[in-house]
């Protein structure tokens, strides 16, 4: 399996190799070396905007600290990382079974995710149910079912066309009605009708609460790491339309673009939970910035 840091590893080169050298090759950290980092962070995909604020966040720390020591710099940066993440809020007292709407747009790997959620789920000893409510792609729902099986979750869907707050609200109804602990609903990811598909979100909401009150608990944002600045333009288009509670960040193996990870926790204050690490049921591992800053930086 793969680890965090092999994961990382282009991402790595991208940014700690070249913050090595700009360490090296400046006698201070000054003007000059802030404007190097800026080129840094932006190549690496961490974008305009969240640079700029890592930055400023970076010299306000160097100046408490009172030196201008490139050497010191590493460490400044490894601890500013850490902070910037913040920890997912901890759900206290759910009257099972909890329920996750999963959200994100086609291709980001959110069919992937779910099933890689349900195995970590069932392999902890909790009764997963998938449900398909992206009732528009039909090959998604037969794809979920094929997951569904595999990792030995139940699952449910009414059929392509199916009303999607239909299947949601059956789903809990049966995930209620049934003992599982834990419902995972799909939903639909066609970003070409995105008011379409914010009302359709928003309606699978309200159902699941009259099903379940406080149900959804959680809604979780699916995108994908190697489209960098698209994702966060996805973490702010479904935060505002219908709330993101938590990121998970797929295809982050391979990609150079993990600057997205320091992106989105600056620019949205979301928790990343999980990080999506290969194609398989496995390849899903916890995210926490400790790691992230370690795996990175080395
Ligand atoms: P959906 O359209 O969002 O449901 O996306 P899918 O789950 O069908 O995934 C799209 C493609 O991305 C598939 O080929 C997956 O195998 C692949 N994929 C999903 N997650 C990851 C990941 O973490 N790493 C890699 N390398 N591929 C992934």
């Amino acid at each position: 399996l793969l680890k965090l840091s092999e994961g990382l590893e282009k991402t790595k080169e991208q940014i700690s190799k070249r913050i090595e050298g700009l360490m090296a090759s400046h006698s201070k950290i000054d003007e000059s070396f802030w404007e190097e980092l800026e080129e840094i962070l932006i190549m690496a995909d961490v974008g305009f905007e969240p640079s700029m604020k890592l930055i400023e966040r970076l010299r306000d720390r160097v100046r408490k600290a009172g030196t201008d020591d490139p050497a010191r710099f590493k460490e400044f940066l490894r601890e500013e990382l850490e902070t910037i993440f913040k920890a997912p809020k901890r759900i206290t007292a759910i009257n099972p079974p909890e329920v996750v709407m999963m959200i994100g747009v086609n291709g980001v790997g959110k069919t992937t995710t779910i099933a890689k959620l349900a195995y970590r789920a069932q392999m902890q000893g909790r009764r997963v149910l998938i449900a398909a409510g992206d009732t528009f792609r039909a090959a998604a729902i037969e794809q979920l079912e094929i997951w569904a099986k595999r990792v030995g979750a139940g699952f449910y869907s009414k059929g392509a066309g199916a009303d999607p707050a239909a299947v949601a609200f059956e789903a809990v109804d049966k995930a209620v009605s049934e003992g599982y602990d834990l419902l995972l609903l799909d939903t639909a990811g066609r970003l070409h009708t995105k008011i379409n598909l914010m009302e359709e979100l928003k309606k699978i909401q309200r159902v699941c609460g009259k099903k379940h009150p406080g149900s959804p608990h959680r809604s979780i944002l699916v995108v994908d790491a190697t489209t960098g600045q698209n994702a966060l333009q996805q973490a702010k288009l479904f935060g505002e339309a219908v709330g993101v509670d938590e990121i998970i960040l797929t295809k982050l193996d391979g990609t150079a673009k993990g600057g997205i990870v320091v992106a989105i926790a600056l620019e949205h204050a979301l928790p990343i939970t999980f990080v999506g690490l290969g194609e398989k049921m496995e390849d899903l591992r916890p995210f926490n910035g400790k790691d992230f800053a370690q795996a990175l930086l080395g």
